[in-house]
């Protein structure tokens, strides 16, 4: 997205930033396609085009499903798999997920069912060479080597400083690496960890909230009670003894209450 913002309308969004920040909406085919029938013809989104495809699959195609259809029954539509299915993975070839049963719904975000007879990322993982392929790939202009090292020692702080959070997990510097390192898969982790912190930080403020407004309750409701008493105390002053038992009964009431 931010590409397309950069070339079409010139903008730059920020990092860490959406298109929105700069001005710009990027929506796909599909999503316009939806929109368009919600608005004209008051359809809702029920179903999708999606592109079953792969070695595995009998006779690929695009198809449109209806939400909710399982995968399974997708590619029996379209003959079923070959002898040679042996991988399942839900997105494209670069950026989607293997699943391991095809008895999963098709949604909204299914734009691609692929059944492969090699596992792309199945060769061997060796060590990083330094070489900076993954670098001069990198649509987003981020150091991936660089990234991966530090989501390997579980550095947050440089990871945030080094752009993680605006890799769009494109998977073009796993394509690349000749040590074949899934460096997409580990940076979608650090990203969900990176998250997953931020919910936890955002959770532990809000709870200090909590406690200095309600500590801070108490304290007004302490002072009011005292103030009240020392207004009742003057009066039973000028009423005379029995009036100031009541009130001393009355405080120890309220003292074991609290
Ligand atoms: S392409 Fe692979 S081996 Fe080369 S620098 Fe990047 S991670 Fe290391
Ligand atoms: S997946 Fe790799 S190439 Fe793509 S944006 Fe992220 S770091 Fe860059």
């Amino acid at each position: 997205e931010d590409q397309l913002v950069q070339l079409v309308a010139n903008r730059e969004v920020p990092s860490g930033g959406l298109p929105t920040d700069v001005g710009c909406l990027v929506q796909n085919v599909g999503t316009a396609a939806a929109i368009f029938d919600w608005i004209v013809s008051n359809e809702p989104l029920v179903s999708r085009v999606t592109t079953v495809t792969g070695d595995g699959i009998a006779r690929p195609m695009n198809v449109r499903v209806r939400l909710g259809t399982t995968i399974a029954d997708v590619v029996n539509f379209v003959g079923g798999y070959t002898e040679r299915a042996q991988h399942l993975i839900v997105g494209g070839p670069m950026t989607g997920k293997s699943i391991t049963t095809d008895r999963v719904p098709v949604v909204k975000a299914t734009n691609c069912i692929l059944a492969l007879s090699v596992h792309p990322s199945v060769a061997e993982e060796m060590p990083c060479i330094r070489c900076g392929d993954c670098a001069a790939v990198c649509p987003i202009q981020l150091l991936p080597q660089q990234l991966f090292w530090y989501a390997c020692a579980d550095d947050e702080d440089r990871l945030r400083k080094q752009g993680l959070t605006d890799c769009i997990e494109c998977g073009c510097c796993d394509l690349v690496c000749p040590s074949r390192i899934s460096l997409t898969a580990n940076f979608r982790i650090a990203k969900a960890r990176i998250r997953e912190m931020a919910d936890e930080k955002a959770r532990a403020e809000r709870a200090r909230a909590r406690f200095e407004a309600r500590t801070e309750r108490i304290e007004r409701d302490r002072l009011a009670r005292e103030e009240e008493l020392a207004r009742q105390k003057e009066q039973a002053k000028l009423a005379g003894p029995a009036a100031i038992a009541e009130i001393l009964k009355r405080r120890q009431r309220t003292d074991k209450d609290d």
